[in-house]
């Protein structure tokens, strides 16, 4: 079988995305304007863990420091408190406090805005890197989650046994225009219909020209 049409998937998805009523918690974030720093932290906050779940953290976090210079002032402990049950909270507290000093005092409490810059910061790897370039500076990449890396691969347009490799392949294969959407469409797609153990192709709007289609 061929891979999946690239074109005439991203003209579905966008039509479909419109209709789900599903929009992964940093897009609504991106879409209402938060700044930088909060786009970083509940970014960090999502790893592991469940949108809802990160929506609620976030929130309480927020609600008590929604800056570097107000989050370096918190101890871990309270932190800890702040983000619990995300998953790793323990980790991503104590990365969160290293963090907000680091931007304070590398860069001025001003999150960088590169991908590589971005990886260099505690608790930043490159998937996170990727999304907050994309969603707070409106950069191009493409960001390859656990989603993203298996759908890809289940629709022929990369065989990879890595996200990083996934990254690198998709972008050979992706025209550039779509690189900034593509992370949005395919979680939900894999949040809703094609989800890890359960692919509901009937409900699917690529049914039709899925590669992995069991219609
Ligand atoms: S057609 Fe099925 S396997 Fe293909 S993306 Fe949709 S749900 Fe997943």
């Amino acid at each position: 079988m061929s891979p999946i049409p690239v074109k005439r998937t991203f003209e579905l998805l966008h039509k479909w995305a419109g209709t789900v009523g599903h929009v992964p918690i940093i897009d609504l974030m991106a879409a209402g304007g938060d700044s930088p720093w909060k786009i970083l932290v509940s970014t960090m906050l999502s790893a592991r863990t469940k949108d809802s779940t990160t929506a609620k953290a976030s929130m309480k976090l927020f609600s008590v420091a929604d800056t570097p210079e107000k989050t370096a002032k918190l101890s871990v402990a309270k932190l800890e408190k702040l983000i619990y049950p995300v998953g790793f909270y323990k980790t991503k507290a104590q990365n969160l406090h290293e963090l907000a000093k680091i931007v304070l005092e590398k860069y001025i409490g001003k999150v960088p805005g590169t991908v590589e810059e971005l990886t260099t910061l505690p608790g930043v790897g490159i998937k996170t890197a990727s999304l907050v370039y994309i969603k707070a500076f409106d950069g191009y990449d493409i960001c390859v989650d656990t989603h993203v890396h298996r759908i890809s691969n289940m629709w022929e347009l990369v065989r990879t046994d890595t996200p990083e490799k996934t990254r690198i392949e998709l972008k050979k294969v992706i025209p550039q225009k779509y690189w900034k959407e593509i992370n949005q469409y395919i979680v939900t797609l894999g949040q809703t219909v094609c989800r890890p153990v359960k692919h509901e192709c009937d409900k699917c709007p690529l049914s039709r020209i899925c590669p992995a289609s069991q219609i």
